[in-house]
């Protein structure tokens, strides 16, 4: 018998459903339409497969980081960004994008921040959807996908799920209490912290810790999201001429970096001052 459908939830749904403190100018719901309602016409789908400039440096930054401690010896020789480069096949993108990456690539160079951890997981940023935690809460179960960039051991045996970042966004919380809550579920003999690096600016966030009211919380936040979202989900299913009332539009400056801005009939592509 195959696994049964469970609702779902994941940071990044929830990213989608309310911004991070300080975005919300920039927050439009019919990105998420897009992105979860209508994944599977061609042209959204389309769209969905290539990745934003951002999106593609992130995954060089996180393959970078996974290549460098598959091959410790990378960070030894005085070639080593030459030769991650490489690896990276760096040359065939864009500028703008071997500007960034080589940046990340020295910066990392010089400050292994992972060189002599107890690393137990570290991912390449390119291996899809990760395994679902299956959550219960009272009697509502649901799957929740967490895909942690890293964890190692800190030295006091504390588990430290570590995500890396680059650009200029700030870090949010409420990432690293969806991690916290996911370890509670895949190592619950083990207490956990959770922060961010960013391998543009060389910041790493104050660790973050969660207590068991604050899991709770959490846990009850991502309830309500996945009810949320398969709510909408049947609902645009149910009358797909009401997609802009369930996901409404919000056209602005965001529209110019929007990866729907080709195909939204919302799109602006100047706004005045
Ligand atoms: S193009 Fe603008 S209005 Fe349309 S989905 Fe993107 S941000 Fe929203």
């Amino acid at each position: 018998m195959g696994t049964p459908w469970r609702p779902y939830v994941s940071f990044n749904i929830w990213s989608q459903f309310a911004p991070s403190v300080g975005q919300e100018h920039w927050h439009c719901d019919m990105k998420r339409g897009f992105a979860r309602a209508r994944k599977k016409e061609p042209l959204v789908k389309a769209l969905l497969e290539q990745d934003t400039t951002p999106q593609h440096i992130g995954l060089l930054a996180q393959k970078a980081v996974y290549e460098f401690h598959q091959d410790i010896e990378l960070l030894q020789p005085s070639n080593g960004v030459e030769r991650m480069a490489e690896i990276l096949q760096l040359s065939k993108e864009p500028s703008e994008v071997q500007q960034r990456v080589i940046q990340i690539l020295q910066n990392y160079y010089k400050n292994p921040i992972l060189a002599g951890k107890n690393i137990i997981k570290l991912s390449r940023g390119d291996e899809g959807i990760p395994e679902p935690i299956l959550i219960r809460n009272g009697n509502y179960f649901f799957n929740l996908f967490a895909a942690i960039d890293c964890i190692f051991v800190d030295l006091d045996g504390k588990l430290h799920i570590l995500d890396f970042k680059t650009g200029k966004s700030d870090f949010d919380r409420r990432q690293a209490f969806v991690y916290l809550l996911a370890a509670t579920y895949l190592y619950p003999q083990q207490k956990a912290v959770a922060s961010f690096y960013n391998l543009e600016t060389n910041k790493w966030s104050d660790r973050i810790t969660a207590t068991d009211a604050q899991l709770n919380a959490i846990q009850i936040e991502l309830v309500r999201i996945a009810e949320q979202h398969q709510k909408e989900l049947r609902r645009y299913k149910e009358n797909p001429s009401n997609f802009a009332q369930i996901f409404p539009a919000n056209p602005g400056f965001n529209c110019r970096n929007c990866q729907f801005n080709s195909i939204c009939k919302f799109s602006v592509s100047e706004v005045s001052a």
